[in-house]
């Protein structure tokens, strides 16, 4: 049971586990293959239970021989029962995995978590990344704990928050001026001259693995059973298709019995290349220049928007987007109902949950989960003016006369 190869998705040539990302072939990308052939389903289970509070309790899952070292493991976030917001927005089971809380509070930590562990495992002294914010926390802080030094690439108009929380770590932060795709490219061409391990770049096929420990944690979570539909943000494309390899692996190995549930992408309506063409019958999807207050979610060009499409077409889902307000809607319907605060991705989620609803896609008996990937202090913006605040002199008469009306109406 061990990690074997990485394999071309397009025409299957297999090469050696290193830090590459493309097929020489046909420039398709690689991806980790398994050998999983003598895995016994109930003792995978036993030592699941039996392994640490985070992601690499599933390191039988991950590109890995052994078990790395991680000071700061993510994972095993909340996955909550929703029932007030389920009613809100007439959904008959509704399930929210609370990813926010991860240690830089997004779900990027898992991410990065497998990428420098391999990183570390290459013998690589620099890592690096493309991010639209949340990556180049999780790359500033993992490399910090980890003793290794970074730069992070980033858009430089991010959100502050995003920006501070990310330069604290002692990272070399680079804010350019352009788009993440614009970002994306600089990194390519970095990638190719410097000794660093570009996270997202030429450790790609390692990064995009720890995305599956949000399936295999919904499993787990919902009593070693399968939901029958997930609702998931898309940017590249990546988390969601990992997921649905993650819940495919487990499902061929017999850690779980049932289907691939219905797999619903989420964008914001500022940036949606994966819905626009899910939406015109398109096989790829047409860059684009975002403009949207989902910055995270902000990749005009989705290298994986194609097998996402391909995801939501034969799962029986489909891929939507969301306006702005519709977002800044979705951020507050779900801290009223839930206490859960998210970013703006966070809030596309919801808003597309509450438009599946609408339409009538979602049956009453269905089990949805909904994925939070990231924290609402990283986008304050997006909730200022969404509500007021009384403001008053420290009497009670000032008290009753401002807030009395309030409370008898
Ligand atoms: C990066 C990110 C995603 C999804 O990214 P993919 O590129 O599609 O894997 C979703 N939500 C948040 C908050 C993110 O930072
Ligand atoms: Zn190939």
């Amino acid at each position: 049971m061990a990690p074997e190869a990485l394999v071309c998705k397009e025409c299957e040539s297999r090469y050696p586990l290193e830090a590459s990302y493309v097929c020489e072939r046909c420039f398709g990308p690689l991806e980790v293959s398994y050998d999983f052939l003598d895995l016994d389903p109930g003792e995978a289970r036993r030592k699941i239970q039996a392994g640490s509070r985070g992601i690499w309790r599933y390191a039988d899952f991950l590109p890995f021989a052994e078990r790395p070292r991680d000071p700061l493991e993510p994972g095993l976030t909340p996955l909550v029962r929703a029932e007030r917001l389920a009613e809100r927005l007439g959904i008959g089971e509704l399930w929210v995995k609370n990813d926010a809380a991860n240690p830089t509070h997004s779900f990027k930590d898992r991410v990065v978590a497998i990428a420098l562990a391999k990183a570390r495992e290459l013998g690589f002294q620099t890592v690096a990344c493309a991010s639209t914010g949340n990556l180049a926390n999780a790359v500033a802080a993992h490399a910090a704990a980890a003793g290794l030094s970074s730069y992070v690439f980033v858009p430089v108009d991010l959100e502050e928050q995003k920006l501070l929380a990310t330069g604290v770590y002692g990272t070399r932060l680079v804010g350019v001026h352009g788009t993440y795709d614009d970002v994306n490219r600089l990194c390519t061409q970095l990638c190719e001259t410097r000794p660093w391990a570009f996270v997202n770049v030429n450790l790609r096929p390692y990064y995009s693995e720890g995305s599956k420990t949000l399936a295999y944690e919904t499993v787990e979570q919902l009593g070693w059973s399968l939901p029958d539909r997930v609702v998931c943000p898309i940017a590249s494309g990546s988390l969601f298709t990992k997921i649905a390899k993650g819940l495919d692996q487990w499902i061929d190995l017999g850690l779980v019995e049932g289907e691939l549930p219905a797999f619903n992408g989420a964008q914001a309506a500022g940036c949606n290349p994966v819905a626009t063409a899910f939406a015109e019958g398109w096989d790829v999807c047409k860059p684009q220049r975002p403009e949207t207050i989902a910055k995270s979610l902000a990749i005009g060009d989705p290298a994986d928007g194609v097998y996402a499409l391909d995801l939501a077409r034969r799962t029986g889902g489909a891929i939507d987007s969301v306006s702005d307000d519709e977002i800044r809607d979705g951020i507050r319907v779900l801290a009223e109902t839930t206490g859960i605060f998210t970013e703006t991705a966070g809030g596309v989620t919801i808003a597309v949950l509450a438009k599946l609803a609408e339409r009538g896609d979602i049956d009453p008996s269905e089990r949805v989960v909904g994925y939070i990937t990231g924290e609402g202090l990283k986008t304050l913006d997006a909730t200022r003016e969404s509500f007021r605040m009384f403001e008053i002199e420290p009497t009670l008469e000032a008290f009753e006369a401002e807030l009395e009306p309030v409370a008898t109406r």
